[in-house]
């Protein structure tokens, strides 16, 4: 399938620090697209540059198969900082000077969105009377006018308290349940783990991986071992039950289960047993914290 935002070889610099490195992939349509990395590792600059407020030194993008038109950018809603609205207006007045100002919407849509996120019943209430959490609803609900198919989201729940987290998460998963294709950035592992489909996690500016959560973030055993023949090795191994999947790495071969269930002892005998006898045989262990820590600490 198509893919909604194809990404190739991105780079920026700001002077001389390297904002982003040759970075590529591919957002699929549907995707709860996670961009996940600590601060400084360079997603406002990627989500700047493929809303084109930035311009990148290299590399190209492609949203919807096309480069960037005018076409394209209505099919696209965002919210990269708090929108300025104005304290004494109510919900209403304020997504009505949005939506004049950018052209997207009309008052009809208005209450469409307020009752997307949840703030139709105090849509009259002055916005300075508005938690934390309501007012990024709100900001929300101003990247929703319109009705973009995509929504490209910067941190959305940064700032907020328990409560207005859960909302904003919900509300996100919500919009992907209508169809919506979200991006969003975020430094928080366990959020991109609740919230997205998909991940690709950047450390200062490279990207380390990207891929379906469920694989990239994946608690798993690993278990790397070797002999004297890989080739024969591999060709048993393809059938030892409860694999998820085999990699070469170096001299080893690398097979995966999911965690706590790799069986040393079976695997040594099955392999000895058909044969191969394995002159190295080591366990790791990884869940998802000290993974992501791997990923993006040095
Ligand atoms: P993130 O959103 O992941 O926290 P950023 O994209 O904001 O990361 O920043 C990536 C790197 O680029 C950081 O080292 C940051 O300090 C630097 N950077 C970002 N914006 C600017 C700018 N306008 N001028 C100079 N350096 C910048
Ligand atoms: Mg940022």
């Amino acid at each position: 399938m198509e893919p909604i935002l194809s990404i190739e070889g991105i780079s920026k610099s700001y002077g001389n620090i390297k904002a982003l490195q040759n970075v590529s992939y591919e957002v699929p349509k549907g995707a709860v697209f996670g961009l996940l990395g600590p601060n400084g590792s360079g997603k406002t600059t990627m989500l700047s540059i493929i809303l084109d407020i930035l311009k990148s030194d290299a590399g190209t993008f492609h949203w919807f198969g096309k480069p960037g038109s005018p076409d394209t950018r209505k099919r696209i809603g965002s919210l990269l900082e708090t929108p300025n609205f104005y304290h004494y207006l109510s919900a209403v007045d304020n997504l009505k000077i949005t939506s004049a100002i950018s052209g997207r919407g009309n008052d009809q849509s208005i209450d469409d969105v307020l009752k997307i996120v949840k703030l139709y019943e105090r849509k009259n209430s002055r916005f300075s009377t508005y938690s934390l959490g309501m007012k990024q609803r709100l900001a929300i609900g101003a990247a929703l006018l319109g009705n973009p198919e995509v929504l490209l989201f910067d941190e959305p729940t940064n700032g907020l308290d328990p409560v207005g987290i859960a909302e904003i998460r919900e509300l996100i998963k919500e919009l992907a349940k209508q169809g919506k294709t979200i991006i969003m950035a975020s430094h928080l592992l366990d959020e991109v783990e609740k919230v997205c489909t998909h991940v690709a996690i950047m450390k200062r500016g490279k990207l380390l991986a990207a891929g379906p959560v469920n694989e990239v973030l994946a608690n798993e055993d690993i278990v790397e071992l070797s002999a004297a023949s890989r080739s024969e090795l591999i060709s048993i191994l393809e059938n030892f039950p409860g694999i998820t999947s085999m990699k070469e790495n170096g001299n080893f071969v690398q097979i995966h289960f999911p965690f706590g269930t790799a069986p040393m002892e079976a695997i040594n005998r099955y392999c000895f047993e058909n044969g191969i006898v394995v002159n190295q045989l080591i366990l790791k262990k990884k869940s998802l914290e000290t993974k992501f820590f791997e990923l993006t600490n040095d």
